[in-house]
This record gives C-alpha cells, sequence and structure tokens, in this order.
C-alpha cells in the first residue's frame, strides 16, 4: 500500500521546544528519530552526522543539529554557538577520517544556494582535491 509520509505526524524537536507541522514532515527529522535509516559517523548531544546517501567526494558527511532549524536565512544570534558546533564537529570526523589535506564544511541556503533539504545541515567533502568556484 502506498503511503504519503508527507501527511504522517511524527515527533520532532524544533529549536523553541514546540513541535509544527513543517519538523514533523522533515526529511533530516525522520532521520533523527529512526524512522528513516541513516549510516550514523558521529552524534553528540546536539547534533547527529552520517552518510550522504548521494556521496560527491570519497567522504561526504551530513552534520545536522537535533534542534530542526530551516537554514542559515532562518538561524539567529541565539543558533550561534549550534552553528559553530556544527563546523567543530565536521573539524572532528575529517580528523577521524584522516582527511589530512584539508576538506571542505560547506552549508548550502536556499534555492540559489542549491539547498534541496530544509534542516540546515554542514557537508565535509573530502577526499579528494576540492575545486573553487563551486558550481
Ligand atoms: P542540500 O542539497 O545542500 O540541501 O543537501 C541535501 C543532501 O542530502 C544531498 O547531498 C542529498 O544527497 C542528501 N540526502 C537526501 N536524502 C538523504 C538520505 N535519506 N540520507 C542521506 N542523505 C540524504
Ligand atoms: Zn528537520
Amino acid at each position: 500500500m502506498h503511503r504519503d509520509h508527507s501527511l504522517t505526524f511524527w515527533p520532532a524537536a524544533v529549536s523553541d521546544g514546540r513541535l509544527c507541522v513543517k519538523a514533523m514532515s522533515c526529511l533530516f527529522c525522520r532521520i533523527l528519530d529512526g524512522s528513516i535509516p541513516s549510516q550514523a559517523v558521529y552524534q553528540d548531544d546536539e547534533c547527529y552526522a552520517f552518510a550522504d546517501i548521494n556521496p560527491q567526494a570519497p567522504v561526504h558527511i551530513l552534520v545536522i543539529p537535533r534542534a530542526h532549524i530551516a537554514s542559515t536565512a532562518e538561524a539567529g544570534k541565539e543558533h550561534s554557538a549550534l552553528i559553530g558546533h556544527l563546523f567543530l564537529a565536521a573539524a572532528e570526523i575529517a580528523r577521524s577520517k584522516g582527511l589530512t589535506k584539508g576538506y571542505r564544511s560547506v552549508i548550502n541556503t536556499g534555492s540559489d544556494g542549491g539547498q534541496t533539504v530544509d534542516h540546515l545541515h554542514v557537508h565535509l567533502l573530502g577526499g579528494r582535491p576540492m575545486t573553487w568556484p563551486p558550481g
């Protein structure tokens, strides 16, 4: 039987502690609550990191906050430490993966920024030389 997951109500944490329909239908909130499987790489109280399903480099990991924040455009000053934490978690993962020659950690924001999942995430890309500017 076909099941439309977009209409399913899922519990999910949001940054202000309330639940909202947007968070409930969010792909990465469902990964956080385990209802969509993922390949875990790292986790702590504030964030979760897992393998990207469509890797663009030998190492391609997504680091996401446990709280639902749609993007940096929606983030506020109260998220400063959390966003810093995501980048430092990415740096720790890069160390654990042996990316001694460097890596790219990047956040895409909005449609022009190439964001396709509206739950803020840091991409950690490594294991090959990156080009600049990105496409
Ligand atoms: P962005 O385009 O910056 O919003 O990045 C979203 C990323 O999520 C893309 O690199 C996708 O390949 C990745 N992605 C989408 N669905 C999944 C999933 N179920 N598990 C892991 N990664 C995913
Ligand atoms: Zn979410």
